[in-house]
């Protein structure tokens, strides 16, 4: 995915990952994507109030009738984008030599730390519904300038308990650990659960944690969560009781709380406003830095113009 929002306002959030264990609801909004059938994607994070959850910076839902995503090669830096799709397969490619198709259930995981582009195009049939997850992680600072790889992930381990059923694609629940590289502790889970069940997902309560549901309500520390809202829940929880009652699916995030400050604009996440400018002139100047996407010719995303302001951390409390 490509932003085309570059709203880079500063964030000065409370810190909420002092408070220990929380319930808080974050409601999505609505972000055009442009184009000819101005799409929207529906977008969690960052938010003022809530910039990362763990080191997961920016999550979007996509959520479309027809499967005709087509986004054009363009740049990452110090990020790991995630593409989780719920239904419909995406064609991944990008410019270190990876050409895969993306499922349901599977991860595709691109580490872009240097820099890395990338080109992301449904494929199949154009009545086929599509809708997923878009998201990303912030690397640390010391893993800024490593050299961009991808992973592809197509079996992923899968906790399970009475009625309940939690891909793992992204660290460790219970006894299911994924093999996906994290750079700083993280949880990644898309779990389904059944009508009329509860069930007690193992955290790590060192870790802050947050829900998303994609389908029907789940009953979660007091809140009834219906599609749409993220639903912070802090530190401190060494587990974390789930029930339904006409049955489920979310999705649980969370990591050890993000010690550093970050700058996200565009495409982007670094620490200072220089890293940003170099990273946008390197892209337009068609800079080896980003290699090159095969099968695109000359087509290709142009970075916006920056803002007229320095850009600054989006901060926590
Ligand atoms: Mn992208």
């Amino acid at each position: 995915m490509t932003r085309l929002d570059t709203d880079a306002s500063e964030t000065i959030g409370r810190c909420l990952a002092d408070q220990g264990p929380v319930a808080r609801l974050f409601d999505a909004r609505e972000v055009p994507l442009g184009g000819i059938r101005g799409n929207t994607v529906h977008r969690s994070l960052p938010q003022r109030q809530l910039p990362m959850v763990g080191a997961w910076c920016f999550l979007d839902r996509f959520d479309d009738d027809r499967a005709d995503m087509r986004v054009l090669p363009h740049p990452h830096i110090g990020l790991q984008t995630v593409t989780w799709p719920v239904a419909g397969d995406i064609r991944h490619r990008d410019s270190v030599g990876s050409d895969v198709v993306v499922r349901p259930r599977q991860l595709n995981i691109m580490t872009a730390g240097r820099g890395i582009s990338h080109s992301e195009f449904s494929i199949g049939d154009h009545s086929l519904p599509m809708s997923g997850l878009q998201l990303w992680t912030a690397l640390p600072g010391d893993m800024l300038s490593i050299d961009p790889f991808f992973e592809q992930h197509t079996e992923l381990p899968v906790f399970t308990s009475p009625g309940l059923a939690a891909t793992v694609f992204v660290g460790t629940m219970g006894d299911a650990t994924s093999d996906a590289t994290a750079f700083t502790p993280l949880i990644g889970a898309d779990a389904t659960l059944q009508a009329g069940r509860t069930a007690s997902l193992p955290l790590d309560s060192t870790f802050e944690h947050a829900v998303m549901v994609i389908e029907g309500t789940l009953d979660v520390s007091g809140v009834a969560l219906e599609p749409g809202p993220l639903l912070y829940l802090g530190t401190g929880r060494d587990s974390l009781e789930v029930s339904t009652r006409h049955g489920s699916r979310f999705v649980l995030l969370g990591g050890t709380p993000f010690a550093e400050e970050i700058i996200m604009w565009w495409n982007f996440v670094g620490r200072t406003h220089e890293e940003i400018v170099q990273a946008r002139e390197d892209w337009e100047e068609h800079s080896p830095r980003f290699g090159t996407v095969a099968g695109h010719g000359t087509e290709r995303i142009p970075a916006p113009p920056l803002p007229n302001v320095r850009l600054t951390p989006r901060r926590r409390g």
